[in-house]
């Protein structure tokens, strides 16, 4: 063992599925065990062709209808607290100083997002962040088991940790810093608990509802083990209550038993223990300011569904939703903390994200009347039992809430399941400009018998009704889904269903997955995993063949010409040499300019490139509004174009302004690449000003009116 200096140390408890959690910051003393549960998402598809007769609502600004104070009831139970200002400093704090730890994240934005709390969680109890594993003795790494795929890359991982560690046991620098506990949290410490010990790649092992615990492990593992010697529990047994499913009788059951430790190093310690409350409600995530101007927002964990297929409620628990409350006054504190001028996005994060129902005690008293939402339409059936007059808030009243927030706060969500879009959700969406017209709709697949072995809860059919619903009622939305190819028992006909229904829907963004079977899942108690590696291959490659084709005409067709609201993110990573492989060349009226490649997101989730004329490494001149939208304004209520043009004599340096990422700007489509497309930015804006431009009708200039932009626009050669 080198000269490390942990002592051996035991970490175990009896495995209970837990009805309740403390909501205080600091965890429990007691109970140091784990049970395992997890959950995913979906997608749907849309027929292009599909009529509409219900004339499309357009969007309006925010206004006067809900506002804050309807959501927000008196209680300040849950609100999540200041950790940076927690008055900290006190025993843990200088107990910690000095302990560095590094965490690295794999999978989706949920995992970012506990990612934040896990940091918040370290940093309250003063630990450090290092920059780098070189610079920590906590190697953490939170992780994905939604793929085998996904847990190849972790084992790889913590195995090249292992070599390391042995191989600075046995050559030991004293300048060199060393790992003192290597741990992996979320989903996989979930899924294999023990295994992780007895395969000896780590020393703690933390599930996803049990993060308020990792301080107390910590000291385990490196306090207390300083003067103690080994604390050994006997093997315990774990019972998991899995969520409750309407037509499966079996599998509620989860057992499993706790081997004799196997340390890493010399102790180990664990909590893969589920809640069925924990939510982290009234812990602010502390972020990474790599996006300081984007910001994930977890309003609900867990999922209940059970699709046949999936490992998340197996690993994530049953579904339970956040106090809208402490939701909203996370955002508003995100926003104060900036004065709204550099928070310009949040995006919403939940397994089923969409389900969100908030019956807390202050909600249940503020809305005991209110009622469910149907599911999307007839078509789809819901696995969970649930009455529709419960009270509380649901998924629409949160999304109004926050897009109250700030007229200039997009608003996305995600990962949403299909069944739970009713049409007050798309009527938001549809009206409010600061509501993003971007849609995830899960399919998984386009084969009704597939999705039957899939339990998905609809048929082909009733999602391309769907998907009919929310073209008629938000015609410009951006649809996005989820695959999977080669399922048990796919034949090449329900593979076939998949590919037309990625013709028909044309989808914006896919993500495609060959399947891999999970255990404890449905499908590995009751189906064979049949489909030849090879096919699942083919299949996937002609699933995204399909995609890849369908988004590039779609593109061509749709976006070229349009005129898009970008929220920019600042320069690409590659620069100049991102446009065509090369340096662009570009000019502002006679003159040659400095110009960089830059990058951002349109409302429908679309990256867009395009040129700036560089006024530093982080800010670009653009056109100002004033200047741009007299002359837009101008032209559209003009019968000649002549009116409208500009002086060219008019003071360049008056029509310019400052450009960096966090901004709103005006960016004309002018090339489709594939799922990317490329643009002329035109001018900075704001969200609500982009909002009246489109309520008349503005979305494309007229050649005229460019003419009168011309000296002032960047050209790419
Ligand atoms: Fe997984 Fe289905 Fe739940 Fe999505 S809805 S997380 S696919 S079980």
């Amino acid at each position: 063992m080198g000269n490390r200096t942990v002592v051996p140390v035991v970490g175990i408890s009896s495995r209970t599925y837990s009805s309740s959690s403390s909501l205080s910051s600091s965890p429990s003393p007691s109970s140091n065990v784990t049970v395992t549960l997890t959950a995913s998402t979906d997608t749907s598809p849309s027929n292009t062709n599909m009529s509409s007769t219900q004339q499309p609502r357009r969007r309006s600004l925010p206004s006067d209808g809900k506002t804050l104070g309807d959501f927000v009831s008196s209680s300040t139970h849950g609100l999540p607290v200041d950790n940076n200002n927690n008055n900290n400093n006190n025993n843990n704090d200088r107990k910690n100083n000095g302990r560095f730890f590094y965490i690295k994240t794999y999978g989706c934005q949920m995992n970012v997002n506990d990612t934040d709390i896990v940091r918040a969680v370290l940093l309250k109890e003063g630990y450090q962040e290092a920059q780098s594993e070189q610079d920590a003795t906590i190697w953490l790494t939170n992780t994905c088991a939604i793929r085998e795929k996904a847990e190849q890359k972790v084992w790889q991982r913590l195995q090249t940790q292992k070599n390391l560690i042995h191989k600075q046991q046995q050559h030991p620098k004293q300048e060199q810093k060393q790992p003192v506990v290597v741990g992996v949290l979320g989903c996989m410490a979930e899924r294999l608990q023990e295994q992780l010990l007895e395969q000896k790649v780590a020393d703690l092992v933390v599930g996803p509802d049990a993060y308020r615990d990792i301080p107390r492990l910590l000291d385990l593992l490196i306090t207390e083990t300083k003067t103690t010697s080994a604390t050994t529990t006997a093997p315990t047994t774990t019972m998991g209550q899995a969520p409750n499913d309407d037509d499966d009788d079996e599998d509620d059951i989860i057992v499993s038993s706790a081997s004799s430790s196997s340390p890493l190093h010399v102790g180990w310690a664990m909590n893969v223990q589920l809640s069925l409350d924990e939510t982290y409600s009234d812990i602010l995530p502390v972020r990474s300011t790599e996006t300081p101007h984007s910001a994930f927002v977890s309003i609900q964990r867990g999922c209940s569904n059970r699709c046949s297929f999936c490992i998340v409620p197996f690993t994530r628990g049953q579904e339970r939703s956040r106090p809208l409350e402490s939701i909203v006054a996370e955002v508003t504190q995100l926003l104060e903390q900036t004065d709204g001028n550099t928070l310009k996005e949040v995006v919403l994060l939940g397994q089923n994200v969409n389900s969100y129902h908030d019956r807390s005690t202050g909600a249940l008293a503020a809305r005991p009347l209110s009622t469910l939402p149907g599911l999307s339409n007839p078509g789809f059936r819901n696995r969970i039992n649930r009455t529709n007059h419960v009270g509380g808030y649901t998924f629409v009243d949160l999304v109004e809430a926050i897009a109250d927030l700030s007229p200039e706060l997009r608003v996305r969500f995600t990962s949403p399941h299909p069944k739970d879009y009713p049409n007050e959700l798309l009527h938001c969406m549809a009206e409010r400009p600061n509501v993003c017209n971007q849609l995830h709709l899960p399919a998984q697949s386009g084969s009704t018998s597939m999705l039957r072995r899939m339990k998905r809860g609809y048929s082909r059919d009733a999602y391309l009704e769907l998907i009919e619903n929310v073209r008629t009622i938000i015609p410009d939305v951006a649809l996005s889904s989820d695959f999977i190819a080669g399922f048990c028992g796919e034949t090449e006909q329900e593979h076939l269903d998949t590919v037309t229904l990625l013709e028909q829907v044309e989808y914006e963004q896919a993500f495609l997955f060959a399947y891999s079977m999970r255990e404890k899942t449905h499908a590995h108690r009751v189906m064979e995993d049949d489909v030849p590696k090879s096919v699942k291959q083919a299949r996937l490659q002609q699933l995204i063949d399909t995609f890849r084709t369908r988004i590039h005409a779609k593109n061509e067709r749709v976006e070229v010409g349009k005129l898009r609201l970008v929220l920019v993110e600042g320069p690409t990573k590659r620069q100049n040499q991102e446009w065509y492989g090369q340096e662009a060349k570009t000019t502002v009226g006679e003159s040659q300019q400095q110009s960089g490649t830059w990058h951002g997101r349109t409302d429908q989730n679309k990256r867009i490139l395009f040129q700036v004329q560089k006024q530093s490494d982080a800010t670009a001149l653009v056109l100002n509004e004033s200047f741009a939208n007299d002359h837009v304004l101008a032209a559209s209520t003009s019968t000649s174009s002549h009116q409208y043009s500009p002086n060219n004599n008019s003071s360049r340096s008056s029509s310019m302004t400052t450009l960096t990422a966090g901004d709103y700007a005006v960016v004309e489509v002018t090339e489709a690449k594939g799922h990317t497309l490329r643009g002329r930015i035109l001018w900075k804006t704001t969200l609500a000003n982009f909002a009246m431009m489109e309520s008349n009708q503005l979305s494309k200039l007229h050649p005229e009116q460019l003419d009168g932009f011309k000296d002032h626009l960047i050209i790419v050669q």
